[in-house]
């Protein structure tokens, strides 16, 4: 059989894709048709496809390659690994040095008493855990009938059938009989779309105290967690209002509810702090890490416990596990990527130069005639798309059609930057400097005035009624 190797001609690559290979989250025969693009190689921020073209990608692959593509330390630690020890199971009373060193390692970086590790493969699976973990911690505690997880509308925590469901896509929830009983949804803090008149202080309370009042109308002795993103992510880059959160945490406490935070794309530098709940100023339970734990170099997630639940998960037998928890090659090589993120301080880096710098770049795009809001938190960023600013209007248009048509123009300029609805967003590399911003910036406001012309030109810059 002959190899597939990055020689083969374009065309030829794509009718293979096509023919054998199911896209996640795609309307598979609609690319087998358009023809997908084929990347082969990729170094700092820039994928190179199939076509020699470099793109500058705005999304850390899927917001995981924190500390940029192509860093050999990485690809050694993992190859040494592989010959010492490819695999060894962390079940029946054996462990390993690479998930010692990296559980180790995580307890010194998470905050506050957030010392016990239990891994995963990538952050659905964690999450996966963590539904299980609180629902057994508040059994072991005599109370089985603390199960409802409260979550959000828009959320995003994974696509296993359990964290598909703790997520609030409807558009997952329609699909293969999701969700999963004792889940339980309230409205999400996006002052944008869904504050109305209200000031964003006063929206963000009270989408807070919908926490409260779904905990009163549920009763508390129900209630086992409520989790969230700091910064909500594939939702479109949502950053609340800043006096959700600390409603949200006086609400966990007066009611004994745990508190997971969902690091999975705020964790290791995004938000310019290790964690987003030191950025958003949280104290959670359980906090959820995965894609920027390896900067996507290897899949790995973990749940990162405080003692006391890990105290009470360990005083019996917790009856789950993964094949690859705590993976050696995986572990290994997350470790050598929290030495490069730590000895060479690029949440430092975010902090003092990226981050302003970009934050600064990223306010001006509010003057372009397609552009309402522009969110910002560190190394995240969105922009809202709208016919009217005044208004916070939205398009005539089907929702997510102007978004779609923007990301388009964006590929065509050879820039990755994803669209969510009508929301366009990033999630860099943080090794950027102000060069590469500078860069970015260029092709961002590139594709919005190409994109805005396109709109005229369709006749599609009109605002839904
Ligand atoms: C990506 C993501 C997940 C799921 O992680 P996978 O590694 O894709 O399973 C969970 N939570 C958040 C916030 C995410 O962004």
């Amino acid at each position: 059989m002959a190899a597939i190797t990055n020689h083969m001609p374009t065309a030829e690559l794509q009718a293979l894709d096509a023919a054998h290979h199911m896209h996640p989250f795609t309307a598979n025969a609609e690319l087998g048709e358009k023809g997908v693009r084929v990347i082969t190689r990729a170094k700092g921020a820039y994928l190179t496809d199939s076509e020699g073209e470099e793109i500058f990608d705005a999304m850390s692959g899927l917001w995981c390659v924190n500390i940029g593509y192509g860093r050999q330390e990485l690809a050694d630690v993992a190859a040494r690994q592989m010959r010492e020890l490819p695999f060894y199971n962390t079940f029946f009373q054996t462990t390993h040095v690479p998930a010692i060193a990296l559980a180790d390692k995580l307890a010194e970086l998470a905050p506050g008493d957030l010392n016990h590790v239990f891994f995963a493969s990538g952050g659905s699976d964690a999450n996966d855990t963590n539904i299980r973990m609180v629902r057994t911690y508040w059994a072991m505690k005599g109370q089985p009938d603390r199960k409802v997880i409260i979550s959000r509308k828009n959320a995003y925590h994974g696509s296993t059938v359990a964290s598909g469901s703790l997520g609030g896509m409807t558009a997952m929830h329609e699909q293969g009989g999701m969700p999963i009983p004792d889940i339980h949804h309230i409205n999400q803090p996006n002052w944008w779309a869904e504050g109305g008149d209200t000031a964003p202080e006063d929206f963000g309370l009270a989408r807070a105290r919908e926490l409260e009042e779904a905990i009163l109308e549920l009763g508390a002795d129900r209630v086992a967690a409520f989790i969230g993103e700091p910064v909500q992510g594939a939702g479109g880059v949502i950053v609340p209002p800043e006096t959700y959160w600390p409603e949200i945490q006086r609400i966990c406490a007066k009611y004994d509810i745990l508190l997971i935070a969902d690091e999975v794309i705020c964790g290791f530098g995004r938000t310019g702090n290790w964690f987003g709940s030191e950025t958003m100023g949280i104290r959670p339970h359980i906090m959820t890490v995965a894609k920027g734990l390896s900067s996507g170099y290897a899949p790995i997630g973990a749940s990162i416990v405080c003692d006391e639940v890990a105290e009470v998960i360990s005083s019996g037998e917790f009856n789950h596990g993964y094949t690859y928890s705590g993976h050696p090659v995986a572990a290994a090589v997350a470790l050598e990527n929290l030495r490069i993120l730590q000895e060479e301080n690029i949440l430092g880096h975010v902090r003092d130069v990226a981050a302003p710098y970009l934050a600064e770049a990223w306010a001006t795009l509010v003057d372009h005639p397609l552009v309402g809001e522009a969110a910002i938190c560190g190394m995240m960023a969105s922009i809202a798309l709208t016919p009217d600013k005044a208004r916070r209007a939205k398009f005539a248009s089907e929702p997510g059609t102007v978004g779609y048509l923007c990301r388009e123009m964006c590929f065509a300029n050879n820039l990755i930057m994803r669209h969510v609805g009508d929301r366009m967003i990033i999630s860099p590399p943080l090794i950027l400097d102000t060069g590469d911003i500078d860069e970015m910036m260029a092709r961002i406001r590139k594709s919005l005035d190409e994109t805005y012309e396109k709109l005229n030109e369709k006749g599609l810059l009109k605002a839904a009624a």
